[in-house]
């Protein structure tokens, strides 16, 4: 009989055979989006100005004009093949959701009519009750609807028109990624507005620029369908390192496979189609990881175009017998992945405000904007670091190459000199000399600076990159919208602030613009200093130093998550009109519950392997050593001992190992009784994080040790050798 496995490894040979490409036809860039240019067409000038007005001031667009642009969007679908539509928006649970519904409806006598008009342009009534939303939504009100972001311009998608929406319950709580994401960049445009008011007057908006790095693991799909753990939580839950991994390194930026090419030149054609401006593909550092990596965009669009790649990545790998695997640590002891997410602020001019310019006035400018991100990140670390955390995370932070769990910024240390020399600028009104020698000398020598930024640092959480702040603590799997609306908003509440203290400066102590600018930037350096440079300071960022200075160092969800609902935090969001606390809370017990039932689920899954896959095959093999003794004794008599010393010796080590693991399983599953009638959300996830998880390691040491023990030609379950070396 053969095993799933071995058929596994059969069958990979016949799929690895060369796969056409579904369209082989290389399609144009946003081939399949209505974009503006292509709305422009269809409106007329006046509508489209009035459209393209309401999208830069986020006011809703009247039914009249929604009609219109409904019979635009519906008359260039159908002519591109469409049938149906759906709102397509980014529920908490992390995965994109749809229900589609046909243009064509049934009229009075029955005849087909197409009816997609202004009003199922703005709204739809999904029904939704299926979706985690927490206290937030009772059963009696177990609907919510979704409402088209104008924002993020309509796609089609295997012949469904896609609306980009949001999602909201009947009593007008945010129940996706996307409101919150868009109410924060809301308050940022203002707040960061009007701070550029003070260098430039004709700022009318600014946005968040986003650019994530998709960092995935590629797997052959027969393999991983041998691997219940793999397909059922998303990463290995036993499994002993290859003895090649990636000590050697041969992989990072080495040649892609070619059955990888061919999936990835399809995703390429496929995303560019939808207007995904993917740029690059390389190899990883890990055997069989890769990375995608777009050209940067305003962030709700970077947000949904993210979204939409997973998902069209996960469809095009079915094509190609693959499995991509987003896990942030699908392999224990190899790299995990990430999410990079790359943020800075643009103009409706499109000047980037984390970029510095030619005259002193606009570096100064580019000083308030970096000055403020990092005084809002160092306030809100423990915020920002539980945006980003969640079961599978947890595994990657803190190894190989990823960024600590501790919160600190890396800027370099020329720049950390510009801000040693302004906190050292004299206070109140400054000499005309003064400004010259600061104008010169510590901002005007910043873009040098920047072209020659030799000392990079490539595991830092949060680090500047010369023209854009880095977040490297989201997690591959996760909605990178959830970190950014935490970025937007801790910026916007303290660029609030800087303009607060700068005013203040003019209007109190008659100050000139640019001494009140110098003087609200030197009192913001003094304020994060210290936990500033301790951050900054690789070496020193130890544990100890981490604690001493007060930022965070929350290894684990549960541990982590509390931040959410903690003053400062419901204080900033609420009074920015982001969450209400009733939200915060609702996504405080989500993220909880989530954390719980990923190690429920993960539990489970081990206690089934080890018990009816692992110790049922180590038995066989003990059989098999049971008979080899039996037999040399018939041959050797008492002599046999000598002959069987080792096979005696295995056959203990295989009976501990069962041993432990046996009990390992039930002991688990015990505590698992224990933990599941806490009623208490975060306790319940403390009680799986501090019990649960350890008996998680426990059972796999033996599983993997026996992996090394038990004939291979019997072993049930795809080894990471096999797993990881595509061929
Ligand atoms: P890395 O060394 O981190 O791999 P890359 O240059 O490959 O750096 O990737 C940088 C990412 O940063 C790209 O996805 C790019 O689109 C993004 N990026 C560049 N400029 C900006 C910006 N102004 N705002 C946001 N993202 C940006
Ligand atoms: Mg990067």
């Amino acid at each position: 009989m053969q095993t799933l496995r071995k058929k596994s490894l059969y069958t990979l040979s016949s799929t690895s055979e060369v796969v056409p490409l579904s369209s082989s036809k290389a399609l144009d860039f946003a081939a399949h989006v209505f974009n503006k240019e292509k709305l422009k067409q269809f409106l007329s000038e006046k509508s489209f100005k009035q459209m393209l007005q309401s999208i830069e001031k986020g006011i809703p667009i009247n039914l009249v004009l929604a009609d219109q642009i409904a019979a635009a969007m519906k008359a260039w679908a159908i002519s591109n093949g469409a049938t149906h539509y759906t709102h397509w928006f980014q529920p908490i649970t992390g995965a994109t959701a749809e229900k589609h519904d046909s243009f064509f409806n049934l009229d009075d006598r029955g005849m087909q009519i197409e009816k997609f008009e202004g009003e199922q342009l703005v709204q739809q009534l999904p029904d939704a009750s299926s979706f985690p939303s927490g206290s937030v939504r009772n059963t009696f009100e177990a609907r919510g609807f979704t409402t088209w972001d104008p924002t993020s311009p309509v796609f089609i998608y295997e012949g469904t028109l896609c609306i980009p929406s949001l999602f909201i319950s009947y009593t007008g709580e945010a129940l996706d990624f996307k409101t919150p994401l868009i109410k924060s960049l809301q308050k940022l445009d203002k707040a960061a507005s009007d701070v550029c008011y003070y260098f430039d007057k004709t700022v009318s908006k600014v946005n968040a620029t986003l650019g994530w790095e998709q960092e995935f693991f590629l797997i052959d799909r027969s393999l991983a369908a041998s691997r219940p753990d793999v397909m059922l939580t998303g990463r290995t839950l036993l499994g002993h390192s290859p003895s090649k991994n990636q000590d050697l390194n041969n992989h990072y930026f080495g040649s892609i496979p070619d059955r990888v090419s061919r999936y990835l030149k399809e995703l390429e054609n496929e995303s560019n189609a939808l207007g995904i401006p993917v740029k690059t593909f390389h190899n990883e550092v890990a055997p069989s990881q890769y990375e995608i990596a777009p050209v940067f965009e305003e962030a709700n669009l970077a947000v949904d175009h993210n979204a939409l790649l997973m998902d069209l990545m996960n469809k095009i790998a079915h094509r190609h017998n693959f499995v991509v695997i987003f896990h942030e640590k699908p392999f224990e002891k190899i790299n995990g992945s990430g999410k990079h997410s790359n943020w800075s602020l643009v103009t409706n001019s499109g000047i980037n405000l984390l970029s510095p310019g030619k005259t002193p006035m606009s570096n100064l400018q580019f000083l308030s904007f970096f000055v403020n991100t990092i005084a809002a990140v160092l306030k809100h670390e423990a915020l920002l670091r539980a945006s980003s955390v969640s079961a599978s995370n947890d595994l990657r932070i803190g190894l190989q190459e990823a960024p600590s769990a501790i919160l600190s910024i890396f800027i370099g240390k020329h720049l950390m000199q510009v801000l040693e020399e302004l906190e050292n600028v004299s206070k109140g009104k400054l000499s005309p000399e003064e400004k010259t020698d600061i104008k010169l000398n510590v901002i005007g020598k910043i873009p040098e600076i920047l072209l020659d930024n030799t000392d990079k640092n490539r595991t830092s959480p949060f680090a500047f990159t010369g023209n854009k702040f880095e977040f490297r603590t989201v997690g591959s799997k996760a909605n990178c919208a959830k970190s950014v609306t935490v970025l937007n908003a801790i910026v916007a509440e303290q660029l609030l602030e800087f303009k607060l203290a700068v005013d203040e400066l003019i209007d109190e102590k008659n100050m000139k613009k640019d001494d009140a600018i110098f003087n609200t930037l030197r009192e913001t350096i003094i304020s994060i200093k210290d936990i500033f440079y301790a951050s900054e300071n690789e070496k020193e960022s130890t544990e100890t130093l981490a604690k001493k200075k007060g930022l965070s160092d929350n290894k684990t969800t549960p541990e982590a998550l509390p931040a959410y609902v903690k003053e400062s935090s419901v204080t900033l969001f609420e009074q920015l009109g982001i969450f209400t606390k009733n939200e915060l809370e609702t996504r405080y017990q989500i993220d909880l519950d989530e954390y719980t039932s990923a190690l429920q689920i993960e539990s489970r899954t081990l206690g089934d392997l080890a018990q009816n896959h692992i110790i049922p095959i180590a038995i066989k093999y003990q059989n098999v050593l049971i008979k080899n003794v039996k037999g040399l004794k018939e041959i050797y008599g008492a002599a046999h001992k000598e002959h069987a010393r080792e096979q005696t010796l295995i056959l203990e080590r295989i009976s501990n190992h069962i041993a432990e693991i046996n009990s390992g399983v039930n002991e688990m599953i015990k505590s698992r009784k224990k933990a599941n009638v806490l009623v208490d959300s975060h306790k319940k996830a403390l009680e799986y994080c501090n019990t649960i998880l350890p008996y998680l390691e426990h059972i796999r040491y033996h599983c993997d040790k026996l992996e090394l023990t038990v004939d291979d030609e019997i072993w049930p379950l795809a080894k990471y050798r096999e797993l990881l070396f595509i061929r």
